[in-house]
């Protein structure tokens, strides 16, 4: 319980201490699970890879969040999958760091993290979780007061919440807190995440199934996705129509009345999603750290801070430096750097936590793997042995005697070249079971 509260219980004795206006601003935290940059309007690109759609209004409410604040228009996560993308923003810390090489592996124990800081900072912190894959188990839920992971759909062995659920208990949990007491909010929409069916008729596509997905997949391998791609018109809107169901509850959620110290938001997706960029793999996220997998919605808003685009690439690794710095915490935290002001970001380590355990080195030693910087991106994939790929975060070409290609080539081999050992984790059945479900674990 922070001081301010415990005056102001007091108003006749201590009335000049409460005269202050208090200082902190309530911090929300949003994380967009499997949420593509591209698919919020405000980025301004063919939303999920839908040129007819391009121009049209997918996300109003977090256009106009993004128009008020900050837009880090090439953002990335170093991990394609939810638990090591979380795992990175809560710790400040990369996949190698972490030690985390996919979901179901729990956050290890000396990390400190976001809440944790901002619990001793004076902030209550309180969650809300759309999916099991973040439960209580996977360790990042320290320094929270409260965490609330209550579930009501199951999928076979998979748990979520929907979107407005999680708004309607974050703003319970909004309601619940003391006066005056600023809080740390972190809310988890999951509802992106396939199978794609918002409530209520699609305004983008026809709502998808697993066996439509399975078939789909199937055409990609055989012919290409181009030879079924009206259905895959159709998946990318689906997914769309999921992402506008969540932009809709984002907006609920921020309409609530702001604290007296005002209010940071910070919204975020944790990592992208395919839809037919790749055949072979054409639905999904975990064994891809291309963009349409890992370039993700990035902003920030504050009392203060200038609206703003950011242009050069960042990764997620430094949201909670330049998130702890918003709210007057400029002390060194992980391994990240505040962004404020960045000219051109640092080297962004990017790591699939797919296909697969590989001992007696680093689980994901033999995965996909990629470096960004500025606007250039490498990516290698020693498990299907194809040499490095060059290329923009846009996705256009770069010539490979690009000395920047060649640099960002040499950081990516030296970031490789300091890996964590194999990780070995015990899971009861009902979790690996779950994991399965979601398509985290390879037997
Ligand atoms: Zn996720």
């Amino acid at each position: 319980m922070s001081s301010t509260r415990a005056l102001c219980i007091l108003p006749a004795l201590l009335a000049c201490a409460c005269a202050h206006p208090p200082t902190k601003p309530d911090i929300f935290l949003i994380s967009l699970d499997t949420t593509r940059a591209d698919a919020i309007s405000a980025w301004g690109m063919a939303p999920a890879g839908r040129r007819d759609l391009h121009g049209q209004v997918i996300t109003p409410n977090l256009d106009a969040l993004a128009s008020s604040g900050v837009r880090y228009a090439w953002a990335f996560a170093h991990a394609p999958s939810t638990l090591a993308s979380h795992a990175t923003v809560f710790t400040g810390l990369d996949p190698h760091q972490l030690a985390i090489p996919r979901n179901g592996f729990p956050l290890l124990p000396g990390r400190e993290t976001l809440a944790e800081r901002l619990k001793a900072d004076g902030w209550a912190t309180t969650a809300v979780l759309g999916s099991s894959s973040l439960a209580r188990p996977m360790g990042v839920d320290r320094g929270f007061d409260a965490w609330d992971e209550t579930f009501s759909v199951t999928r076979r062995h998979r748990h979520e919440a929907t979107a407005t659920e999680v708004t309607d208990r974050a703003i319970a949990a909004l309601n619940a807190r003391p006066a005056g007491e600023p809080v740390f909010l972190f809310a988890h929409y999951y509802d992106a995440h396939g199978p794609y069916h918002a409530p209520g008729p699609g305004h983008f596509g026809a709502p998808t199934d697993p066996a439509t997905i399975t078939r789909l997949t199937a055409a990609c391998r055989a012919d290409g996705c181009e030879s079924v791609e009206p259905e895959m018109e159709q998946v990318r809107g689906a997914y769309l129509d999921e992402v506008a169901y969540v932009d809709s509850e984002v907006g609920r959620l921020l309409a609530q009345p702001r604290g007296p110290a005002g209010r940071i938001v910070v919204v975020f997706g944790d990592h992208g999603e395919l839809l037919g960029e790749e055949a072979k793999r054409p639905f999904g996220h975990g064994a891809d750290v291309d963009p349409a997998a890992t370039h993700v919605p990035l902003i920030f808003v504050a009392p203060g801070l200038a609206p703003g685009i950011v242009q050069t690439a960042v990764g997620l690794q430094d949201l909670a430096p330049t998130l702890l710095a918003l709210a007057g915490d400029t002390r060194p935290f992980g391994a990240g750097i505040d962004l404020a002001g960045i000219v051109e970001g640092p080297q962004i380590p990017m790591e699939a936590t797919q296909p697969g355990a590989n001992a007696p080195g680093w689980n994901n030693r033999a995965n996909e793997h990629g470096m960004v910087q500025g606007d250039e991106m490498v990516i290698e994939a020693p498990w299907l042995d194809e040499p490095a790929r060059y290329q923009h975060v846009d996705g256009s070409a770069a010539p490979p005697d690009d000395p920047r290609a060649q640099t960002l080539h040499q950081g990516l081999l030296a970031w490789l070249a300091d890996t964590p050992p194999f990780r070995a984790v015990q899971m009861d059945a009902a979790t690996r079971e779950g994991l399965k479900a979601l398509g985290y674990v390879d037997e």
